[in-house]
C-alpha cells in the first residue's frame, strides 16, 4: 500500500482525498518509481480543484511531474537506484501522476536527474521552471540577446515567472517584472528583477498598437495581458506563450506580427521532444541559481495538497510549492 492524492468523479460528484492505494492504482509502463517529491503546478491545482478539465480520466492520480529513485526497471536505460524525473507526458491528467509515493510509466518519458540537482531541488524547479527554460531557449532561438533590450516577464510571482525572472537575470538580462503583487517587489529584485510594473496596464482591452518597449517576453498569463505585450513589443521582438493564468483567449490584432515583425512563440512542456528536455534541463543546471531556489520554494507535505491546491488557484501562492509525498 501507498499514500496519493486520489481524484474521484462520479454520481457523488467530482472530489480529490488522500487516499491509501494498491498497486492497482498505477498505469501500465515498464519502470516503477519510489517517489520522493513532486510539486504543484497550476495545472495540478486546475485538477485537484476541478476549477480546469485536466482529468480525463477517473479516478486519477493528480501530479504531472515527479523525482524520485527506480525501483523496478525493464526498460534498457534505467536500473534499480537511478535518480529520475519527469514532467508531462499527460501523467496527472490521462496516467497516473506524481502526488503519490509511487508512480509506473514508460521509461522513455524519464529524464535522468541531473547531478546539479538533489530530488527535490529538481522539483523546486518543476514543470514550472524547466516551462521558463523552455521560454528563454526559444527568446535565444529567435535570436533575442541582452543587448537588444528589456524583457518582460508576466505573472511574474508564479512558479514559471519566479523562475524566468532568475534564468534571465543571470545570463545578463534586464528583466521587466509584471505582477499583481506589487507588495513583493523585493522578493522578485532578489531574483533579479530591474524593474516591477503593475500587471493591471496589460489587464484590460487594449490598442492594436501601443508604444514599443520589450525586446522579447515570458508570457504565462493570456488572453488580453498577452495581446497587450504583443502590441507593445519592439520591431522583431519575440513573445513567448505558455500560460493562461487571465484566460484562454487571445483578443489581438495582426498588427505587431505584420507591421513589427513580431513573433509569437507557443511553448508546450507536456508533448516536447525528449532531446529538447535535455538541453532544457542542461540549462537549467548551468543558467539557475540554486541559492535562488531556496527564496522561489516552500514545501508541505502530501495532506496539505488539496488546500494548497484551492490556494495556487486563486493566486495566492508565490513562487513555487514542492511536496514531500513521504510526509
Ligand atoms: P502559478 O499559479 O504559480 O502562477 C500564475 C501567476 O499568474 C500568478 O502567480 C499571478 O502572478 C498571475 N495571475 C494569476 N491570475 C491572473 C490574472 N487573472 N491576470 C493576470 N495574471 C494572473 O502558475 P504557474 O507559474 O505554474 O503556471 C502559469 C501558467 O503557465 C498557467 O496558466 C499554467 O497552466 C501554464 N503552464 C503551461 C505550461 C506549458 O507547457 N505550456 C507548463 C507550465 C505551466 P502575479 O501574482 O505575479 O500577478
Amino acid at each position: 500500500m501507498f499514500k496519493g492524492i486520489l481524484i474521484q468523479k462520479d454520481e457523488a460528484g467530482y472530489r480529490s482525498s488522500l487516499a491509501e492505494l494498491d498497486d492497482a492504482a498505477l498505469g501500465d509502463g515498464d519502470v516503477t518509481v519510489r517517489v520522493a517529491y513532486s510539486t504543484l503546478n497550476y495545472k495540478d491545482g486546475l485538477a485537484i480543484t476541478g476549477k480546469g478539465p485536466v482529468v480525463r480520466r477517473f479516478p486519477m492520480i493528480p501530479g504531472i511531474d515527479m523525482a524520485g529513485t527506480v525501483e523496478h526497471s525493464n526498460h534498457p536505460e534505467y536500473r534499480p537506484g537511478d535518480a529520475v524525473l519527469l514532467n508531462g507526458w499527460g501523467v496527472g491528467e490521462v496516467h497516473p501522476g506524481g502526488l503519490a509515493q509511487r508512480i509506473r510509466l514508460k521509461g522513455d518519458w524519464l529524464v535522468p536527474q541531473p547531478s546539479a540537482f538533489s530530488a527535490r531541488q529538481s522539483m523546486a524547479i518543476g514543470t514550472a521552471g524547466y516551462t521558463a527554460m523552455l521560454c528563454v531557449l526559444a527568446l535565444e532561438r529567435f535570436g533575442v540577446t541582452p543587448d537588444h533590450g528589456e524583457i518582460l516577464v508576466t505573472g511574474a510571482n508564479g512558479g514559471v515567472g519566479s523562475v524566468a525572472v532568475a534564468v534571465l537575470a543571470k545570463l545578463g538580462f534586464t528583466v521587466v517584472a509584471s505582477t499583481g503583487r506589487v507588495d513583493e517587489a523585493d522578493y522578485l529584485k532578489s531574483l533579479g528583477a530591474a524593474e516591477i510594473i503593475d500587471r493591471a496596464q496589460f489587464s484590460e482591452p487594449g490598442r492594436p498598437l501601443g508604444k514599443e518597449r520589450w525586446a522579447g517576453a515570458v508570457d504565462s498569463v493570456g488572453s488580453h495581458t498577452l495581446a497587450n505585450v504583443c502590441a507593445t513589443t519592439r520591431y522583431c521582438g519575440v513573445v513567448t506563450a505558455c500560460g493562461l493564468a487571465q484566460g484562454m483567449d487571445l483578443p489581438a490584432t495582426v498588427a505587431p506580427f505584420i507591421l513589427r515583425g513580431v513573433t509569437l512563440a507557443g511553448i508546450d512542456s507536456v508533448m516536447c521532444p525528449r532531446p529538447q528536455r535535455l538541453v532544457a534541463w542542461e540549462r537549467l543546471a548551468a543558467d539557475l541559481d540554486v541559492a535562488k531556489l531556496d527564496l522561489i520554494t516552500h514545501e508541505i507535505g502530501l495532506g496539505e495538497v488539496i488546500d494548497a491546491a484551492g490556494r495556487l488557484i486563486e493566486g495566492k501562492i508565490r513562487g513555487r510549492v514542492v511536496v514531500d509525498v513521504n510526509r
